[in-house]
């Protein structure tokens, strides 16, 4: 196989940049996808070589992204930076599937990939990225997946980490992570927003290598979980994919990857992506139903932390690819969001609040008729259920009223006296 190309090109102007400098942005201000051309290069033969690794017990490419190395950050494997994330499952989505009103519904678990989060994926891209420009520390700001998975690949790959995080708005398994794994961690007063906006300050004046979404190798990673659930359906294209968007950067990477793979003939059949925010933070949903120009939402607000982003970076990302693919932007409520993850979790396979996004988004636009009930539809769960346990104990203690959220479908822990007679009158409850 013929190494492929890669290089950086921005989004706005479309002016290229080679790798041999590091850089997140054009000079125009525009953010940059890492690119390659792919005329002249055979898909049979990269699609065998992909199928060739599947299974593969160790090394490299044995990992659910550097499985398709030669279109993610093609690199001698000694220099990859991995914890053999990936190779997540894909579930019948059970009484998900029932309560979203879809025969032909699939759930791909990024949550079991090594730190909890799809963000894993992107992390392996960026950290090797970051060893391969010679860089000591690495920094991010964020709702709390990507520092923990950070902190992770950074002590994995012996580097340091620093984390900055909105104050006293992230969730506890998330930060218990960032502190176990070492991160040196900042706790701002402000939002994701601010905390966003002064870590490129930083990595720009203390020469830090930033890894936030912005990071153009992030995404080549994050487009395996596309890769991954096409060739665990043999490489036949569902008829969609609905994934949460906060950032906006995993429904960019799904749509760039797809688009890649179109373009290779692997695929020959485009799937439309929905991507659904929460109804307190969906500048896109907003932009998009009013048919406005973009606006960032000032006072994001949700239950779920990982995607309570106002001004998403991926913005023009997503759009691009949503456009390519047909697709649609969704909002959901907070109630929506919840009621969804209680059939997730009831389902045995169990996610985040923000994850079952996708759940309550499909339903959703099944009930409008975007969907049709028998579509072959793929849902992205992108984190793991243990990720945030208050959201579950509240909601099934039905305390959540001060967020306007109902216990609907609570699974309430019940007191009772020591002896058999007592069992016996909770369980016939
Ligand atoms: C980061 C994250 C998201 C949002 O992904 P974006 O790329 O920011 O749109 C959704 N769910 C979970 C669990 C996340 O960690
Ligand atoms: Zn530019």
């Amino acid at each position: 196989m013929k190494k492929i190309e890669a290089f950086l090109k921005c989004v706005d102007c479309g002016k290229e940049y080679d790798l041999s400098q590091v850089r997140y942005t054009c000079d125009c201000g525009g953010t940059l996808d890492l690119t390659r051309d792919l005329s002249g290069v055979d898909g049979e033969e990269l699609k065998n070589l992909f199928d060739s690794r599947w299974g593969q017990k160790w090394g490299a490419t044995a990992s659910g992204v550097w499985r398709y190395k030669e279109l993610i950050f093609d690199i001698p494997d000694e220099q990859i930076v991995t914890r053999m994330e990936g190779n997540t499952r894909l579930y019948p989505a059970g009484k998900a599937g029932e309560y979203a009103g879809l025969k032909n519904f699939f759930l791909k678990h990024e949550g079991e990939n090594p730190t909890g989060s799809f963000k894993d994926r992107g992390m392996t891209c960026g950290t090797t990225a970051a060893k391969y420009y010679g860089a000591k520390t690495v920094a991010c700001a964020s709702t709390g997946n990507t520092s923990a998975s950070m902190a992770s690949f950074a002590a994995v790959s012996g580097m340091k980490s620093v984390i900055f995080i909105p104050e006293g708005k992230i969730a506890y398994g998330k930060l218990a992570q960032a502190l176990a794994f070492g991160g040196k961690t900042l706790q701002i007063k402000g939002n994701f927003d601010d905390a966003m906006s002064l870590v490129q300050d930083v990595c720009r004046e203390l020469n830090i290598y930033l890894l936030n979404s912005i990071n153009p190798f992030r995404i080549e990673g994050q487009k395996a979980i596309g890769f991954e659930v096409l060739q665990q359906f043999n490489w036949e294209v569902p008829d969609w994919f609905v994934i949460p968007g906060g950032n906006l950067g995993n429904n960019s990477a799904l749509s760039k990857g797809l688009q890649e793979l179109y373009q290779l003939g692997i695929i020959n059949k485009i799937p439309r992506i929905a991507v659904i925010q929460a109804e307190g933070s969906a500048p896109l949903a907003k932009m998009w139903k009013n048919h406005t120009p973009f606006e960032p939402v000032k006072d994001p607000d949700t239950i779920a932390t990982a995607i309570k982003i106002g001004n998403p970076v991926s913005w023009k990302k997503s759009l691009r690819g949503l456009e390519w693919c047909n697709g649609v932007v969704e909002s959901v409520t907070e109630q929506e969001i919840m009621d969804a993850k209680a059939f997730v979790d009831m389902a045995g396979i169990g996610a985040e609040p923000a994850s079952c996004c996708s759940v309550a988004g499909a339903k959703k636009l099944v009930d409008m008729g975007v969907i049709d009930k028998d579509a072959k539809v793929v849902g992205i769960l992108t984190g793991n259920v243990l990720k945030d346990p208050d959201a579950v104990i509240g909601y099934h203690k039905d305390e959540l009223a001060s967020m306007g959220i109902k216990g609907n479908f609570a699974n309430k822990p019940l007191v009772i006296d020591a002896n058999v007679a007592a069992v016996k009158a909770a369980l016939e409850a």
